[in-house]
């Protein structure tokens, strides 16, 4: 079972277009039996909005715990309030009130209570999907608003996603990562065989790249890159490939700014199936074709 991620340095670089567009691909190819398609990025989970998904199963997703005051036994002594380093309680009308949002599960209130008027709870704080769709299974996530597990809740994403693939082997999973270096970044990246780096090149389009192919070297996988927005910046586009040819790195291809990728995207598609002869279409494709040839060969040993 392999697994590539499709990342970038930073949200809004193209990747969930890119992977969407790699999922229409494989299901047009030898490899559709044998994909299992994930969407990491639990934060902005925009994938299922191309994949047009349908569930077929839905799972609570518990994550950290948060606090609750009996009001029966509180006396409204303000000690828990003093103790929150979060301004997540207040005292009203003689009752500690904790707010749900703020509170950060720290329990340091409960062990300050003298009336041990305080408990700690675990909470939803989001729901993973199985989805069957035209280009294979998708697991998805939501996260609820103001949620920190995303990293636990990409974990669990992932390992969906690979025992899927495992009951289907040969099989190898596709996923859409989160954006940046952060936790989710990390648990995105464990397992992989291979990290293809959507970059673009804005003003801090090296740096964004950069600090992505660092992440992905620190946990010694093998990456690739690619350029989103080729044309828009000419002189971005050529550090780039500079910084790709100074180390060693496999640049499979660019892809010109093109409208039809947004046409495409609000109108749920993949651009390559939404228009194939389209500029972005012909530059994915010859991108998706490319991937097979990397040194590393690790997705050509899928093709047996
Ligand atoms: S410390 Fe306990 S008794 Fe005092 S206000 Fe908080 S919950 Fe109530
Ligand atoms: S668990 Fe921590 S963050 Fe939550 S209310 Fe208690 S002290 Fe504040």
């Amino acid at each position: 079972m392999k697994q590539l991620v499709v990342l970038s340095g930073k949200g809004g670089a193209g990747k969930t277009s890119l992977t969407a567009s790699f999922a229409d691909l494989s299901a047009a190819g030898p490899t559709k039996a044998s994909m299992v398609i994930a969407d990491a990025d639990v934060d902005a989970s925009n994938l299922a909005l191309v994949l047009d998904p349908h569930p077929v199963q839905r799972t609570d997703f518990w994550g950290g715990q948060i606090a609750r005051v009996d009001r029966e036994t509180c006396l409204g002594c303000g000690a828990c309030q003093a103790v929150c380093r979060f301004d997540a309680i207040q005292i009203q009308d003689g009752i500690s009130r904790i707010g749900p949002i703020a509170c950060e599960g720290c329990a340091a209130c409960m062990y300050t209570c003298p009336q041990d008027a305080i408990t700690m709870h675990m909470q939803v704080v989001g729901q993973w999907y199985h989805s069957e769709t035209r280009y294979g299974p998708l697991i998805h996530a939501h996260l609820k608003p103001a949620q920190e597990n995303s990293g636990k809740l990409v974990s669990q994403v992932k390992k969906q996603a690979q025992d899927l693939a495992e009951e289907n082997l040969p099989a190898w999973v596709l996923v859409d990562g989160p954006p940046g270096i952060g936790c989710p970044v990390i648990s995105a990246l464990s397992g992989a065989d291979l990290a293809l780096v959507v970059a673009e090149p804005g003003l801090s389009g090296v740096h964004d790249m950069r600090r992505a192919l660092e992440t992905v070297a620190h946990f010694g996988i093998p990456a690739a890159v690619c350029i989103n927005k080729s044309d828009l910046y000419p002189e971005g586009c050529a550090e780039i490939k500079r910084y790709c040819q100074d180390h060693d790195l496999d640049l499979l291809g660019t892809i010109p700014f093109d409208e039809t990728i947004t046409a495409a995207m609000s109108r749920g598609k993949p651009v390559t199936s939404y228009q194939s002869d389209a500029p972005s279409s012909q530059a994915i494709r010859r991108i998706w074709k490319s991937m097979w040839l990397v040194p590393k060969q690790v997705l050509l040993e899928l093709l047996g």
